[in-house]
């Protein structure tokens, strides 16, 4: 039956969407931490869907709040109309910010929270440059997908928006690996100033950066890169846009944004994944005067309609009244510790880096070659054990661990032990 699934995906789905196993699962159910497929086995997802899931399966709070909306029979009318749950929860971002007088507008992805964040700072700078890291992804829309630097997520360089990348992204191979921090955050600084010299005009329109990369393979900079960043940009009055979609709702556990390790407001944050719980919701908040800078009407039919906001309400709710990030950081820690001990002694794990929930194992060959290889055996390995992790990276050779920000002590050493056993076997055939 899966197999007959499979197949009929195939016939009628594009063969780039990604999949992951050899054998595809399908996912029918989920509680806690734990989702099951149709095979019946059970697993403990420590990818969180794609850190869509920040807090886990069959949540009552999440689920009431949007069962009480489908109830009055209005699943989405227009937001010609007031929606009450479009504002509240547009308050309580704006304050989460940050950014003083922000405002907030919803979209239904992280591509369309980009793409808005794009058409604001181009429109409001009026210029079409746009500085990007490199090895990043933004998304997969005409704007979003021109200033995506990873290769293997680039499907079109065709867009209308002039990007020039900097360094910043994936320190662990790029050209100032090995430097101490203030020395990477130095060159990565000097490299900007140089990249904006000698490859735009000046008016460039914004930075748009993730602050931990996420398809990239989970790459953390150093505290302060951003800091660094900024001052050169605000020379030029270029602004800056922190793309949040897996970063933000305190999963870095430090910090409620990825940014925020940096010490810096930035001018503007884009949103999605773990806010809905699931649900499709995402957007952008920004400086007032950023925001209201365009003229002509415009509209998301969609976006922050009253299921998706409903759901997105409670979400918040859950993780600020349970103190996820809390949580992120202190189990975090012990994953990364963990996770540590292990690479210590398995010749694979070149590298593990992370914060909060958010881990990246990046597995290496001879020589610290990257080895996307051992990644896929790792996928199918921790899978028979019954675990779901994802995994990434420019090279496809990068683990990452982003479980529901409600993980528990026992569930954290449960993964621990897996990821110790499938690396194990990983490392005797893959090293
Ligand atoms: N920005 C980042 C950092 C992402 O990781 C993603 C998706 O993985 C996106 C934007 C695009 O979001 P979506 O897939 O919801 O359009």
């Amino acid at each position: 039956m899966g197999e007959d699934l499979l197949r009929r995906h195939r016939a009628v789905l594009p063969s780039w969407l990604a999949l992951y196993y050899d054998e595809p699962i399908e996912i029918v159910s989920g509680r806690g931490r734990r989702v099951t497929d149709s095979a019946g086995r059970t697993y403990l997802d420590f990818f969180a869907g794609i850190l869509t899931n920040a807090i886990g399966y069959d949540i009552a709070e999440i689920s009431d709040a949007v069962r009480a909306q489908v109830d009055t029979g209005v699943l989405h009318t227009s937001t010609l109309y007031l929606i009450r749950k479009q504002v509240e929860l547009a308050e309580r971002i704006a304050e989460l910010s940050g950014i003083a007088g922000a405002k907030v507008f919803f979209t239904n992805s992280g591509t369309e929270a980009n793409e808005t964040a794009i058409m604001l700072a181009t429109q409001y700078r009026r210029s079409n440059q746009i500085l990007a890291l490199r090895n990043s992804y933004h998304g997969r829309a005409f704007a979003t997908i021109g200033i995506t630097g990873n290769r293997g997520w680039s499907a079109s360089s065709l867009s209308p928006v002039k990007v020039s990348y900097v360094h910043g992204g994936y320190r662990y191979r790029d050209a100032f690996r090995g430097l101490s921090d203030p020395d990477y955050i130095r060159a990565c600084a000097d490299d900007l100033r140089e990249v904006l010299l000698t490859t735009t005009s000046g008016d460039v329109a914004a930075l748009v950066a993730e602050p931990i990369q996420g398809v990239g393979g989970f790459n953390v900079p150093p505290d302060g890169l951003f800091a660094a960043f900024k001052e050169v940009l605000d020379e030029y009055g270029i602004l800056l846009i922190s793309d949040e979609v897996q970063t933000g709702w305190g999963r870095t556990g430090e910090h409620f944004w990825g940014i925020g390790a940096h010490g810096v407001t930035p001018d503007a944050m884009t949103f999605a994944k773990g806010l809905g719980n699931g649900l499709a919701i995402g957007g952008v908040v920004a400086r007032a005067e950023l925001m209201d800078s365009i003229t002509a009407n415009s509209i998301s039919t969609f976006g922050g309609n009253p299921v998706a906001t409903a759901g997105a309400k409670a979400t918040l709710d859950y993780l600020l009244d349970h103190d996820l990030q809390g949580n992120a950081a202190k189990l975090g820690d012990r994953l990364l510790t963990g996770l540590r001990q292990l690479g210590e002694r398995l010749d694979v794990i070149g590298d593990v880096r992370g914060k909060g929930l958010m881990i990246g194992v990046e597995l290496v060959g001879p020589g610290g070659a990257p080895n996307p290889a051992a990644a896929t055996a790792a996928l199918e390995e921790t899978r028979e054990r019954g675990l779901l992790v994802g995994k990434g990276g420019l090279h496809n050779n990068v683990l990452r661990l982003a479980p529901p920000m409600t993980l528990t002590d026992a569930e954290a050493s449960e993964a621990l032990d897996i990821l110790a056993a499938s690396l194990d076997a990983v490392n005797s055939r893959h090293a």
